[in-house]
């Protein structure tokens, strides 16, 4: 399966709310620096993961 954030191979990843996202990933995000604008990118998908998981929740 496809990592959810870069596409990359995720066969080693963590599964994060039913979303596969590989190693690289999961370390980026949490490495990754309140001041980078990666952040906001990662806290962009992880939004649209959440939004995505109670919409299915729903039905
Ligand atoms: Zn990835």
């Amino acid at each position: 399966m496809p990592c959810f954030m870069c596409n990359g191979n995720a066969d080693n990843g963590i599964i994060l709310m039913g979303k596969q996202i590989c190693c690289l990933c999961e370390e980026e995000i949490v490495s990754t620096s309140i001041y980078s604008y990666r952040y906001f990118y990662h806290l962009e998908r992880i939004k649209d993961l959440w939004m995505e998981y109670l919409e299915s929740g729903k039905n």
